[in-house]
């Protein structure tokens, strides 16, 4: 419930922003524009509209004129900050509609920029804002989303695209129909970088395909995992190469600048662009808790709740996979054999308890070889395993039977309390 004894009243002046997060648990806090006009992260506030934020919520509301704002409900920080780096943001914007002018005009794709940078430095936030301002000027750029330890548009562990259309609603985020999504199953790239790289290469395939003229001329605009050093330079540039990247927009770090100008292709601009010190970082313990609350959203919803559906399935009515068999030591192998690289073999399993909780990714592919060029049609979880009549049990947002019958089994494990 709002509190409503707990108002706020904010005047901006103009090219200023509000800060304001959401802790406390079952909290909501009311945003309203009483006058003038201001975004959330790139989305334009209707005039008396009452925006609900929940607990988790970090937003910033800014003005380029000036405005008046009013918060209702408990916030921990809200204040007032003079510096942004909108105005920056803003000219990346401008320049990426300077060429999809160009696009149109030439009947060319448009700009393809990639956002890349270290942990908490608003990477995400950075797409959020060019997309907004890609669609309030009528445009309909892809976002492509190679970030599998958070989830924004798809299931974590997974990577995905979408089109963005309409400007993002503030308080709810990416909301998203049906991503185009491809399997990986792990949470950190670098748990199996060829089995990423190649779900990453057909993701780029696949979310170019398009016969509508104002779809590729608006480009393509893509978010990253939080750069590692030494770990994440082999697929910033496979994701480089796969996507087509035209610029790449480095977030923060001068090092990582300049070691990205050290590997990069020559032809590829890379722009160094400064963080906004509104970011707040997460801990590791609000990242788990992200996950977990989008995977319960997959099933159950958020503010409109679905209802999920529970079946059985016989084992030998669905075939489960997994990507990468275990090393043999080379103890093992007869002489003069070498080690087979087993990291991107995809290995039929038999169903145990050991899958249980787990997400089963469920795949439009027809047969073991076309696993990894095709994408996903939805995720189950395993909520029982009954070895004596060889059943599953399955959550899932469809009623049963499966449509599909070829399953991936994910890392990711969900324990559905309901
Ligand atoms: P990660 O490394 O986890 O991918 P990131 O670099 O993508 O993080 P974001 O998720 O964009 O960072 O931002 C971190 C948090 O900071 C988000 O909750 C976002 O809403 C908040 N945030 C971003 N910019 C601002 C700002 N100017 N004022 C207040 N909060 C902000
Ligand atoms: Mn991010």
């Amino acid at each position: 419930m709002v509190e409503e004894e707990h108002t706020q009243e904010f005047i901006l002046e103009k090219e200023c922003e509000l800060r304001f997060e959401v802790e406390s648990k079952g909290q909501k806090v009311e945003l309203e524009l009483k006058s003038g006009l201001a975004e959330v992260f790139g989305t334009e506030l209707v005039k008396q509209k009452k925006y609900k934020f929940s607990n988790g919520s970090k937003v910033a509301v800014f003005t380029w004129h000036g405005c008046t704002l009013q918060l209702t409900g408990r916030t921990e920080v809200a204040y007032i900050a003079k510096e942004t780096p909108m105005s920056i943001y803003s000219n990346c914007h401008q320049a990426l509609e300077e060429l999809r002018k160009k696009a149109d005009e030439d009947d060319l794709p448009g700009p393809v920029v990639m956002i890349v940078g270290p942990r908490d430095v608003g990477k995400t936030t950075l797409c959020k804002i060019l997309l907004n301002y890609a669609a309030r000027m009528h445009r309909r750029p892809t976002y492509v989303d190679l970030d599998v330890t958070r989830a924004q548009i798809c299931m974590p562990g997974c990577i995905g695209a979408i089109r963005v259309e309409r400007q993002l609603n503030p308080a709810e985020g990416f909301h998203v129909q049906s991503p185009l999504t491809y399997h990986f199953g792990k949470l950190s790239p670098n748990d199996n970088i060829d089995h990423y790289n190649i779900a990453v290469t057909e993701l780029a395939k696949h979310s170019k395909l398009t016969d509508n003229k104002k779809t590729k001329i608006s480009g393509t605009i893509i978010n990253t995992p939080a750069w590692v050093k030494g770990e994440s330079e082999k697929l910033i540039l496979h994701a480089i190469e796969s996507f087509k990247v035209d610029a790449v927009l480095v977030l923060d770090q001068e090092r990582l600048y300049n070691e990205l100008v050290k590997i990069k292709p020559e032809s590829l601009k890379a722009i160094l662009i400064p963080k906004s010190g509104g970011v707040v970082a997460k801990s590791q313990l609000q990242r788990d808790e992200i996950r977990e609350i989008f995977i319960k959203e997959y099933f159950y919803g958020g503010r409109i709740p679905l209802y999920p559906h529970s079946f059985e399935v016989k084992w030998s009515d669905v075939n489960i996979f997994k990507i990468g068999a275990p090393l043999l030591p080379s103890s093992c192998m007869p002489v003069g054999m070498k080690v087979e690289d087993n990291s991107t073999k995809i290995v039929n399993i038999t169903p145990s308890l050991s899958i249980l909780h787990h997400v089963l990714c469920v795949t439009f592919a027809q047969s073991a070889e076309t696993i990894f060029e095709t994408n996903l049609a939805g995720f189950v979880v395993v909520t029982n395993v009954d070895v004596d009549r060889q059943c599953l049990t399955l959550l899932s947002p469809q009623p049963g039977p499966l449509m599909h019958n070829h399953l991936i089994l994910s890392d990711l494990q969900f324990m559905d309390t309901h």
